[in-house]
């Protein structure tokens, strides 16, 4: 396990949203949200709303990645309630109790809001400490010389680097009575990205790796409010898988799906860099394209993946389709034998989403006042309509909703 990850500014929610508790300056702002919600539900072209499993068989299942190591259970809940809104099939968080607790939260106070399904709840975990989802940055600002300008606070995506200046005895900065640095990392907000690594031109930061603990995530699998479970691993350690699969053997059989995932698609942690970060989860779908013999089950792809993902995927044909004659876009073009591809499945399952998820709504939510710790998105329903739209742009292109079919 990481260094101590400190809760102490979260407590549950007492209650949920309604609308006689929303200012009435404000409950404007819920219509709108309710009626946004109702139009993309009302859009679909399948009517109940499918399945997350009907999803992936479509091609349309979307996951939220709230981040295997981030662990900052307000944003976690507003995430996962945003989202829950937006239509995601699925929300993969950290195997931790809190965290696993937030999402639940975020997801009962959309359900609340609005008539949403119910998006399945998954656990990230690892066989081993080689991946790079289960690590954690960490300096001493004290070890820093006190004119650094700090360029991994401005290079850190999840603003977990926070470091203040201070003054010995007293006196000002501008009297050049400098005398060290405070702060550092906040453990539970790093998601273990790297960027900050090499941004440091003293070579201070440095990374802890851990494993998740089997016997709690043995636990949390038991629980009714815990669907699925991601296992990341290099492939290289199968004892050390075994020992997992061993271990997790009477609550495995409580999930609805378990994904066994291995960085081989796109670059981890990247889809907010820019729209070439998509690249190589495309690269990646093409390749698999052209295999012959792929595994059985259903693909989605993660890495890098952002608002540039589905667009691309159309132009090499492999968005929501299950019948693929000819891929382009490598050195030869590649004959798929119709016969391997189920015509009830689509290609590719879905797709995942991270960094660029929590980014285009994290945006919204470090505007949020906190009070007592809480921040709650639904007590600010401007700023929850604002994060829905934003999230509408990267779910309604997978889902198809009507106003993002063309996009
Ligand atoms: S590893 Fe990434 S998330 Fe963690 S502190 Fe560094 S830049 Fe921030
Ligand atoms: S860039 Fe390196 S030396 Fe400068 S404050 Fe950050 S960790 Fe310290």
């Amino acid at each position: 396990m990481p260094s101590p990850v400190a809760f102490a500014s979260y407590s549950p929610a007492s209650s949920s949203l309604v609308p006689s508790l929303v200012r009435s300056d404000l409950r404007g702002h819920l219509n709108d949200i309710k009626a946004l919600v109702l139009s993309t539900v009302k859009s679909l072209p399948n009517s109940p709303i499918p399945s997350p499993i009907q999803s992936l068989r479509q091609g349309n299942w979307v996951k939220l990645i709230c981040g295997a190591s981030f662990e900052d259970a307000a944003d976690v809940r507003n995430l996962s309630l945003v989202y829950t809104l937006a239509g995601v099939d699925c929300i993969d968080c950290a195997a931790d109790a809190a965290v696993v607790g937030a999402v639940n939260e975020g997801i009962d106070a959309a359900m609340s809001i609005a008539m949403v399904k119910r998006p399945w709840v998954m656990l990230s975990v690892n066989d081993d400490k080689e991946d790079v989802h289960f690590r954690k940055a960490e300096f001493d600002p004290e070890d820093c010389p006190s004119d650094c300008p700090r360029p991994c606070e401005k290079v850190c995506p999840a603003s977990a680097i926070v470091i203040q200046r201070v003054v010995e005895g007293g006196g000002s900065v501008e009297n050049n009575r400098l005398d060290k640095l405070q702060g550092g990392v906040i453990t539970e907000r790093c998601y273990g990205c790297g960027r900050c690594f090499s941004s440091c031109p003293y070579d201070r930061i440095s990374a802890t790796t851990y494993a998740r603990d089997p016997t709690t995530t043995s636990k949390l699998l038991q629980r009714s409010d815990v669907d699925a479970i991601e296992i990341h691993t290099s492939g290289r350690r199968t004892d050390l898988f075994n020992l997992l699969w061993d271990s997790l053997v009477d609550s495995i059989e409580n999930a609805k799906l378990v994904a066994v995932s291995q960085v081989l698609d796109g670059r981890p942690m990247s889809g907010d860099i820019g729209k070439g970060a998509t690249r190589e989860a495309i690269a990646f779908a093409i390749q698999l394209a052209a295999t012959c013999n792929k595994p059985h089950g259903f693909y989605q792809l993660a890495g890098g993946t952002n608002a540039f993902t589905i667009e691309s995927l159309k132009k090499y044909g492999l968005f929501q389709t299950n019948h693929i004659d000819y891929v382009v876009g490598n050195s030869s073009e590649a004959r798929i034998e119709d016969e391997q591809i189920d015509p009830r499945q689509a290609y590719i399952g879905g797709i995942a989403y991270g960094g660029y998820a929590r980014k285009i709504v994290g945006k919204i939510l470090c505007k949020l006042p906190r009070q007592d710790g809480h921040a709650w998105i639904e007590d600010h329903p401007e700023y929850l309509l604002e994060a829905l739209n934003e999230a509408l742009t990267l779910v309604g292109p997978v889902k198809g909703y009507i106003a993002y079919r063309e996009r």
